[in-house]
């Protein structure tokens, strides 16, 4: 696939599915702008077609700025990854509001920043793609996770809108779910389970395991594989969906 002389942005890009993703899309030769808090972090695997721009997605400020920054730089965001998030759960009687806004503001207030600022390059080109990075708990409820499973849905609930408000334009909106994949958040995740629910960290990792129908952590460039194939000019008909990597049916 030829990407060369697209701009791509992924929040969330120095690490884990989102530098997955950078890298097949610098592959195919596209300009990608990675982004997330730590520019350390995103320093450390820039070079080459992937730079790096600091920016948090739950400051409007800074998502403004980041996305001035990047489009100067290196043109209109043909293609736009919100992945950025956190997974941390929590069971309503035990939630605050401080809680609750530091979840939906990262992942959902953080989703419609990004796709809102994406938009003001992506529209009027001849191809776009916004490619949400959202969850299976966009599709069905996580136990344990109430506040998680509301962001998740309410990206998807994004995607769809968005699909619809720029139906016969060249840009098409998708979510990816994912199951659980071998990222940072699965072993930050194995660690907190295993102390709320008073078990073992490798009980807990088993748990998150079982649930992807196939029995095994998804990697993070399966993940990325599958924005590939949204990127291309073959998906052109596909829009406002949801694709599930779980290994089977959810
Ligand atoms: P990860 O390596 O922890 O990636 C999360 C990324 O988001 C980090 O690069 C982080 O960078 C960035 N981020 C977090 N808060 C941010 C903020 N306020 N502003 C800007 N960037 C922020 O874990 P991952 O698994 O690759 O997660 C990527 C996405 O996949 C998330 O949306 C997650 O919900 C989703 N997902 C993951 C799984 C899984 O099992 N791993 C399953 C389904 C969906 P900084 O900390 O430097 O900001």
């Amino acid at each position: 696939m030829d990407l060369s002389g697209k701009h791509a942005l992924i929040t969330g890009g120095g690490t884990g599915i989102g530098l997955a993703i950078a890298k097949a899309l610098a592959e195919a030769g596209a300009e990608v702008t990675i982004t997330g808090r730590r520019k350390d972090v995103l320093d450390e695997v820039a070079g080459g077609r992937i730079h790096a721009v600091a920016m948090d997605v739950a400051d409007e400020a800074s998502v403004v700025d980041g996305f001035a920054a990047a489009v100067n730089t290196r043109g209109p965001i043909a293609i736009c990854v919100p992945n950025a998030g956190i997974a941390e759960g929590k069971a309503l009687h035990k939630m605050d509001m401080e809680f609750w806004r530091k979840i939906i503001g990262i992942n959902l207030d953080g989703a419609y920043l990004t796709m809102r600022e994406a938009m003001k390059s992506m529209n009027g080109l001849n191809y776009g793609r916004v490619i949400a990075i959202a969850s299976i708990a966009g599709i069905k409820g996580l136990k344990g996770a109430p506040a998680y499973t509301a962001s998740k849905h309410g990206m998807i609930g994004l995607i769809r809108g968005l699909s619809e408000d720029y139906m016969a334009s060249p840009i098409t909106f998708n979510a990816i779910c994912p199951g659980y994949v071998d990222t940072a958040i699965v072993s930050q995740n194995t660690v907190s389970i295993a102390a709320r629910a008073g078990i073992t960290e490798k009980q807990a990792l088993k748990m998150m395991v079982k649930t992807n129908r196939h029995q095994r952590l998804i990697t993070p460039e399966e993940v990325a594989n599958t924005v590939m194939y949204l990127c291309s000019d073959m998906s052109g008909s596909i829009n406002g969906q949801t694709m599930e990597i779980a290994g089977g049916q959810m």
